[in-house]
């Protein structure tokens, strides 16, 4: 073996994540497309679900490839309980088996609860909540031990400092109990369980630039809105060998949203 290619063959091989198969859900943007991209990078092959936006979830694939990765975009309405189940057998058919998820699809709805409509109801619950739960039982059902679940919840579950988010903070507080639980469930087959609670980060869910940026930045330690890479960041540690004894937690990414 040349010393060119021997150096290229251990940089990959030394790479965290290589040879895992990732599952990232609603990655077409935003964090998701941030945490895909990332996995990609720390070696990891990675699908990504989207649900309306076939462009960017290829923009996204495309740059991942771009970087001598490897990735697969498919469409997977959350709101669906069919659609999420097969993205999950679909990522074991396509890449031989799943190692990482991470339930990332999120939809979010502020109202008054006397304005609030059941059908935003509905959907915050089918899509932040039913979703991660067909997800991680499908996924559970295909991973070995080394398997990590990582779902995206936000400081929302905890710490609620203005009016019309009730059902939003409902939906993420599901979701961190769910993580504990889940994490009791999988532990003895060395499968973790991690909730990551970002505060306010650019996306189009909630823009920097958006209306109630400057009371939202109000209450970060920071000052400042965080990026989709840095929550990545938090997320590509907890799929790692580094995290094998981090289970159950709820980690913050919210640039001291609750100091
Ligand atoms: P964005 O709205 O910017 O992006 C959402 C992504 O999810 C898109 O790729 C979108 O794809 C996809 N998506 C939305 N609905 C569905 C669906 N029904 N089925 C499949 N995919 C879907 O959101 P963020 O990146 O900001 O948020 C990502 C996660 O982080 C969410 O769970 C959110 O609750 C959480 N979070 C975000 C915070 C923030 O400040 N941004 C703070 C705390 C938590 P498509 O366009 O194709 O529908």
């Amino acid at each position: 073996m040349s010393a060119n290619l021997q150096q290229a063959t251990t940089a990959t091989t030394s790479l965290k994540l290589a040879g895992k198969v990732a599952l990232v859900t609603g990655a077409s943007r935003g964090i998701g497309a941030a945490i895909a991209q990332r996995l990609a990078q720390d070696g990891a092959t990675v699908a990504i679900t989207y649900a309306s936006s076939p462009q960017r979830a290829e923009e996204v694939v495309a740059a991942i490839k771009a970087a001598g990765g490897n990735a697969l975009a498919i469409k997977a309405d959350s709101a669906n309980t069919a659609d999420v189940r097969s993205a999950v057998s679909h990522t074991v058919e396509a890449f031989g088996g799943l190692d990482i998820l991470v339930n990332n699809a999120g939809a979010l709805a502020a109202a008054p609860i006397t304005d609030f409509s059941f059908a935003d109801y509905e959907r915050l619950i089918a899509v932040n909540v039913t979703a991660v739960f067909v997800a991680a039982q499908e996924a559970a059902r295909h991973m070995k031990s080394g398997g990590r679940i990582i779902n995206i919840g936000s400081v929302n579950s905890d710490y609620v400092p203005v009016a019309g988010l009730s059902v939003y903070a409902l939906t993420k507080g599901a979701v961190a109990s769910f993580t504990r639980g889940l994490a009791r469930d999988l532990g003895a087959r060395g499968i973790t369980v991690n909730n990551v609670q970002p505060g306010p980060i650019d996306t189009e869910m909630n823009p920097a630039a958006g209306p109630f940026a400057d009371t939202m930045r109000g209450y970060l330690a920071t000052g400042k809105y965080g990026t989709g890479a840095q929550v990545a960041s938090l997320v590509a540690y907890l799929a790692s060998d580094d995290a094998a004894n981090v289970t159950g937690a709820g980690l913050k990414v919210d640039g001291g949203f609750d100091a």
